[in-house]
């Protein structure tokens, strides 16, 4: 966790430093079901490939990359990396656009977030049940207040398919999509209790509580599976 939110200061301090900001870097969490949707669907494939950092946000993750040899590493959860990047934020002066939730989950994040890191610039923030047609608006409001980076939240694959279309227009040195996260920053949603996260099963607590989950962690399996295989490929 330290070091991503080392890696996105960087990134933010990097494009500072340059006179023309390039095009925003992104910060996308992976987990299972992520990388099983994005075997069939190519433009999330190809947002994870662009982005700047991938974080692993599930233990699935850090579990595969063990298994390929691709690293020992830990989790980092975007909905921690979030707060992490807001402290980090209030304390450099950084300035952060919230967009996506509903109405009253967005107000309540920003409000949350300006209680709990004194003197974060939260220089904007937007719901994310916005018509197609208010979008240019949007990114004319964001580029306006001169924010460094961007939240969004308009859970996946909606919110990396935006950052895809929109960023190339945008003057935000970084972009997170954070998925549920605001829900949780409101207080409008619950993360597993502790013991839980301690254990690795924050998935189980989420099937659990949200049983019409059980489609989207089908994935889990087939990951799994996958895993197997690739495992096999290069033995
Ligand atoms: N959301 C939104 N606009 C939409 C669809 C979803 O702002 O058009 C928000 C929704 O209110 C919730 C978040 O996106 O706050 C999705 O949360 P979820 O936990 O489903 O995200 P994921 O599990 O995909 O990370």
């Amino acid at each position: 966790m330290a070091d991503a939110v080392d890696v996105v200061d960087g990134l933010v301090s990097a494009a500072d430093g340059l006179k023309s900001a390039g095009k925003p870097r992104t910060i996308i969490a992976v987990n299972p079901e992520k990388v099983i949707r994005a075997r069939n669907h190519q433009a999330l494939m190809d947002s994870l490939r662009a982005a700047a950092l991938l974080i692993p946000d599930g233990i699935g993750i850090v579990w595969a990359a063990r298994i390929l040899g691709l690293g020992r590493m830990r989790r980092v959860p975007g909905s921690e990396l979030m707060p992490a990047l807001c402290e980090r934020a209030a304390k450099r002066g950084y300035r952060v656009f919230l967009f996506g939730a509903s109405p009253q989950t967005n107000a309540r994040a920003a409000e949350a977030l300006r209680e709990r890191y004194s003197g974060l610039q939260i220089v904007g923030h937007q719901h994310g049940y916005l018509s197609q047609d208010d979008m240019d608006g949007l990114v004319r409001r964001i580029n306006d207040c001169q924010a460094d980076i961007l939240f969004v939240a308009l859970g996946s694959p909606k919110q990396e398919m935006w950052m895809a279309r929109y960023l190339p227009t945008l003057s935000v040195k970084v972009c997170q999509g954070v998925g549920g996260t605001f829900d949780v920053v409101a207080g409008h949603a619950r993360r597993a209790p502790r013991v839980f996260r301690t254990l690795n099963l924050e998935w189980l607590y989420r099937l659990l509580s949200q049983p019409s989950r059980i489609l989207r962690q089908t994935a889990l399996p087939k990951f799994v599976w996958q895993v197997f295989c690739e495992k096999l490929r290069h033995w």
